[in-house]
């Protein structure tokens, strides 16, 4: 027994080093151990012999038991190793591996398994995203985006209960399942989604301010369809972000005729762009103290058989998103130069949208366009917005440049809409900017309205920039700014946007409304207000 003892402690502490191989090789030399043995006791005349080889034959029949004993446990320990690898792979597939959040996987097979389930058939999708999140991981890199994204996670999580979904499903992107149809509550979820998210986030010592944009959509899951409700709240927040709203867009039929009107726009465009239906509208700017007319900006303006007008503001998203915004572009900057070559000393303004302006090849297409209609770079100005400086800064820096380098000027457009204008003024050198109309509003009315904009036009000369008011509707408007030294003017008080024939007329007789001596003689509202 004292060689079975010996075989049993040799196993006892390879225990747990062999892998299955090995066990299975040992079993085989037991088995075959144990047969001659057996052999030897039968075949064996001396006593001590046989009395050996029984022994031997002992030790190796309790080695058996010990080692198959072992080798099942090793192949339960195996199985469970493997259902417990598969659990964590299966975990790890449904997890956002940064925020640890269910991902877009496990969001949909949720929403998959409530279209199974009697128990959840109205529900509510919040779909929102972070506003400026791009800016963040571009001026201060992918780290610091990285652990904003977290941070976001850990103040979404505690806003949830464990009935309520919440998940990160793209990259800026969340969506939160709440097992509710009623709209009270969406709102309230809403204004706690966004309450959380507005308070400013410390990352390293910088401090970020992002907002959210949200959109959501109530409906039977088990009619409409998970993916279909999420594509409803994807669009209605799609809808609060174009309105820069942060109040939650809630996805409705108005919203939905308004898409299937974009989808017509979309459709009914390339023809459009074909058949001459998009002409351009000019509106004259001018100078601010002789009224004299210095440019005109080019507007699009379309005439469709099937939509009647369809507006700038719905039909050049629409080209953004559909990659017609080039050939619309290229039409806009070939008919303004057109128009241009037939009045002397008007530079003719077009605007160009971010998307257009990113082109790769957009400053030599600029420069193609000019040499064709054989004008020089001094009859062209071009109008960016914000939108242009947003995103790849550098590039836009590099674009903007090589434009001025060539001799085209380059206006910000609709200044003071956006929310971080004074920076893109220190980083880019442009030639002038656009004052919004909204900002006319109120002057002359009231008198903070009115030293806002005198800050303004300082800042802009203040930068050698030329400063354009726009929206003057009424001569109370236009004597403020003059006297406030706005430097050119434009709006429905000069003129609205007109014809190209109807423009070539306006320049050829360049009427002005405004000559700097009417004013001079007027005591009107808008210089009472410049005095209190
Ligand atoms: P925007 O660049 O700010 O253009 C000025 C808008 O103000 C024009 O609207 C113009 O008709 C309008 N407007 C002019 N004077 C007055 C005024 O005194 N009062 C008021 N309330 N409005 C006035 P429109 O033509 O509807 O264009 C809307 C926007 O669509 C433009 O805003 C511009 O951003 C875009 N857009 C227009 N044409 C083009 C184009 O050819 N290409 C691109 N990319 N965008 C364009
Ligand atoms: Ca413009
Ligand atoms: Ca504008």
């Amino acid at each position: 027994m004292d060689q079975a003892d010996a075989f049993t402690s040799v196993i006892h502490q390879v225990e747990g080093s062999l892998s299955r191989e090995q066990y299975n090789a040992a079993l085989a030399v037991i088995v075959f151990v144990m047969g001659a043995s057996v052999i030897c006791a039968v075949l064996a005349s001396e006593l001590t012999v046989r009395a050996f080889s029984i022994s031997i034959f002992l030790a190796m029949i309790i080695a058996y038991l010990r080692i198959t004993r072992m080798k099942l446990s090793v192949l339960r320990n195996s199985l469970e190793d493997a259902a417990r690898n598969h659990g964590e792979a299966v975990e790890l597939a449904e997890r956002d591996a940064l925020t640890g959040l269910p991902n877009r996987v496990a969001f949909n097979q949720i929403l998959h398994r409530y279209e199974q389930e009697a128990a959840h058939e109205r529900i509510s999708l919040i779909f929102f995203d972070l506003n400026r999140f791009k800016d963040v991981n571009d001026s201060l890199g992918h780290n610091i985006g990285d652990e904003l994204l977290k941070q976001v996670a850990q103040r979404l999580r505690p806003l949830f209960s464990d009935s309520q979904i919440v998940a990160r499903i793209g990259g800026d992107e969340f969506a939160a399942i709440l097992p509710t149809d009623c709209t009270v509550t969406i709102r309230d979820w809403g204004r706690k989604i966004h309450d959380a998210l507005t308070i400013p986030f410390d990352i390293e010592g910088h401090e970020i301010v992002i907002g959210t944009s949200m959109g959501a959509a109530i409906g039977d899951v088990k009619v409409d369809g998970g993916e279909e409700l999420l594509r409803r709240a994807d669009l209605a927040m799609y809808e609060a972000k174009s309105q820069q709203s942060s109040e939650l867009r809630l996805f409705d039929s108005r919203l939905s005729q308004k898409l299937s009107e974009r989808r017509v726009v979309r459709v009914e465009m390339p023809g459009a762009l074909l058949d001459n239906q998009i002409k351009l509208a000019y509106q004259p700017i001018v100078d601010a103290r002789t009224g004299k007319l210095e440019c005109a900006e080019a507007l699009m303006r379309w005439a469709s058989p099937v939509l009647g007008q369809v507006s700038p503001a719905l039909a050049v998203p629409v080209a953004e998103e559909s990659g017609q915004i080039v050939a619309l572009t290229d039409l806009t900057l070939r008919e303004a130069l057109r128009v241009a070559t037939k009045i002397d000393a008007c530079r003719v303004g077009v605007n160009i949208s971010p998307v257009a302006f990113r082109q790769s090849g957009f400053v030599d297409a600029v420069a193609t366009h000019l040499i064709d209609a054989g004008l020089g770079s001094d009859r062209l100005y071009l109008e960016i917005t914000e939108g242009v400086l947003i995103s790849h800064m550098e590039q836009a820096n590099r674009t903007v440049k090589q434009l001025r380098d060539l001799g085209i000027e380059v206006y910000l457009d609709d200044f003071g809409t956006g929310y971080s204008s004074l920076s893109y003024l220190q980083n880019f050198e442009m030639d002038g900017l656009k004052i919004d109309k909204s900002f006319l509003r109120h002057l002359g009315r009231r008198e903070q309205a009115t030293q806002i904009m005198r800050s303004v036009i300082n800042l802009g000369h203040s930068l050698n920039m030329t400063v354009v008011a726009e929206g003057v509707e009424n001569e109370w408007q236009a004597r403020l700014l003059q006297l406030l030294t706005c430097d050119r003017l434009q709006g429905y008080y000069f003129a609205a946007p007109m014809s190209a024939d109807e423009f070539l007329a306006y320049a050829r007789d360049n009427k002005s409304k405004m000559a700097a001596s009417d004013i001079a003689d007027d005591e009107g509202p808008a210089a009472a207000s410049m005095s209190a």
